[in-house]
C-alpha cells in the first residue's frame, strides 16, 4: 500500500509515458528478433553446404545452388518446368 501511495503522487501522464516507452522498447526488441532470423538462416545455408539430388536428372548439386519448389529439388530452371 505504501508503494501505491507513492505512485499516486506521480503525474498520471508520467505513468502513461512510461507504459508507452516500455511498449516501444518491447516492440523494438520483437522486431530485432524478427530481423535476426533471416540472417541466421543465410548463415546456416552457407555453412552447411549440403548436396541435393535433382528430381529430374538425379545430378547432385550444392543446396545453395539448387532450386527448391514444392519440396522438390531442381538443378536448373529448365528442369523446374
Ligand atoms: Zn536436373
Amino acid at each position: 500500500m505504501v508503494k501505491f501511495r507513492s505512485l499516486s503522487r506521480l503525474n498520471c501522464m508520467g505513468i502513461v509515458k512510461l507504459i508507452i516507452i516500455v511498449l516501444l522498447v518491447w516492440t523494438g526488441f520483437l522486431l530485432l528478433k524478427k530481423f535476426r532470423k533471416p540472417t541466421d538462416r543465410i548463415d546456416q545455408k552457407t555453412s552447411i553446404n549440403k548436396m541435393l539430388a535433382c528430381s529430374v536428372c538425379k545430378v547432385h548439386i550444392p543446396k545453395n545452388e539448387a532450386i527448391i519448389q514444392n519440396n522438390k529439388v531442381y538443378c536448373s530452371k529448365e528442369h523446374l518446368e
